[in-house]
């Protein structure tokens, strides 16, 4: 497999065409952003972290029956990924108020929401990645209604397992982010499943352990994705 040209630079991602066309390598960058980017820093072996957390949870999705963008881990901080054609669209699912929810709501950072709750987002950096609805997807074509309710779907079946995944290790999987995209006219989870894009909590303490200590201008955030680390047992490479 021949590494060829940048294709896509991410805040904390780089996507390289391959020789494959219908292959890319995915880079996790040791960069970290927080609010849309005004706030940019690196943080020595986060992509490597984040690259073997995303191939590992991916795989356990996998192995569950989700379809997922990855093929191979190729290095520390690569993976071969299939090219999915991405929907414009950011799904959340929260199982606790924290983050913009709380702020929105103003409902106690950590309140129970059950049924967890489910949000889509448009993905648009320069507006901020507005929140959208069934309604939105519609006028602005932004993907069928046949494929959005089998990403709600989806989404909600990722949470449920990982929910469970996690808290055999004392985590609560307080929410997440996730993105599909199309490949052989299938919905396949694409993106990232990592310790930026999710809030996880210890179950007794609820210390984050999380982009949260980053995002709080705290200290120790590679000590905490580390912990996560130790406790599932990811052995890095
Ligand atoms: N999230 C993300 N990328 C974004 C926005 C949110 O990965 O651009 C994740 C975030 O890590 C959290 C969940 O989505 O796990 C909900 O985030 P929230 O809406 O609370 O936004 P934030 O507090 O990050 O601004």
């Amino acid at each position: 497999m021949q590494k060829l040209d940048e294709l896509y630079r991410g805040k904390t991602k780089t996507l390289y065409n391959t020789d494959d066309p219908l292959l890319l390598i995915l880079e996790f960058r040791n960069d970290i952003s927080a609010l849309n980017g005004q706030r940019i820093d690196k943080f020595c072996r986060k992509g490597m972290i984040n690259n073997q957390f995303n191939y590992f949870i991916m795989s356990k999705l996998e192995k569950f029956g989700v379809l997922t963008q990855i093929e191979k881990l190729l290095s520390q901080s690569e993976t071969l990924v299939k090219k999915l054609d991405m929907f414009p669209i950011e799904c959340v699912i929260r199982n606790r108020a924290a983050g913009s929810f709380v702020k929105r709501f103003g409902i106690k950072e950590g309140f129970y929401l059950n049924p967890p709750i489910f949000e889509l987002f448009l993905k648009n950096d320069c507006q901020n990645d507005p929140m959208i609805n069934t309604s939105y997807c519609k006028t602005f074509k932004l993907v069928k209604k046949k494929y959005l309710s089998q990403i709600q779907k989806l989404t909600y079946q990722i949470n449920e397992f990982l929910c469970n995944f996690f808290l055999k290790s004392d985590l609560i999987l307080v929410d997440f982010k996730v993105e599909f995209g199309l490949y052989d006219n299938k919905i396949i989870l694409g993106d990232e499943f990592s310790l930026d894009s999710a809030r996880l909590w210890d179950r007794s303490t609820l210390d984050k352990m999380d982009k949260d200590i980053y995002r709080q201008n705290r200290l120790g955030l590679i000590e905490a994705y580390e912990a996560v680390l130790k406790r599932l047992d990811i052995q890095l490479t």
